[in-house]
């Protein structure tokens, strides 16, 4: 049997995190409904563990109506409120706030570009940036960039550390590691 080589990083993680590695971290998306739900869990993640928002993301599809952004972006203070006691997903009304004000901002991005999509990888002429070393970066001169001008458009909670992750999330940035088979 031939050994699956992997990231250093992913050994004797859960199942579902070996799973993001394997299929999601790194790959290139396009889909906008999917680079809005990587980008509020990405706000989620702030100051906290990946793995940790991932093993709540099935509450957070549910809570977040599969990541409908037209649909969050119309949340009301009683919504604030139920996901504020909703166990399942992280309870910070800060980063609950921000998801449904960054709903908005998205759909502004879509109008003034067409899409997130054209938006999000017009920053590399659509192509992914891929690490020629096995340095772990937390942010880059990319990074910095995209952080400005999404501050810019009205995004909350996203610095330059958080769009960093988020940029390895959907792929502009693969950080595999050289001998990861996932690379
Ligand atoms: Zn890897």
């Amino acid at each position: 049997m031939v050994e699956v080589k992997r990231c250093d990083w992913i050994q004797g993680k859960p199942d579902y995190y070996v799973h993001y590695h394997d299929h999601i971290w790194g790959k290139p998306e396009y889909d906008d409904q999917a680079l809005y739900k990587w980008l509020i869990l990405e706000c989620f993640h702030t100051g906290l563990s990946w793995q940790l928002v991932l093993s709540k993301e099935a509450h957070f599809s549910e809570a977040f109506l599969d990541y409908d952004y037209q649909l969050v972006a119309q949340f009301t203070e009683d919504d604030i409120q139920r996901l504020k006691n909703n166990p399942g997903i992280i309870r910070h009304e800060g980063k609950i706030k921000a998801a449904i004000n960054n709903a908005k901002a998205f759909m502004e991005i879509q109008n003034e570009y067409g899409s997130f999509k054209e938006y999000i990888w017009g920053f590399t002429d659509g192509q992914q940036v891929v690490k020629q070393t096995d340095d772990h970066l937390t942010r880059s001169d990319l990074s910095d960039t995209i952080t400005k001008s999404l501050k810019a458009h009205g995004f909350k909670w996203v610095g330059s550390v958080t769009i960093y992750s988020y940029l390895q999330a959907i792929g502009i940035i693969n950080d595999h590691d050289l001998a990861c088979d996932f690379r």
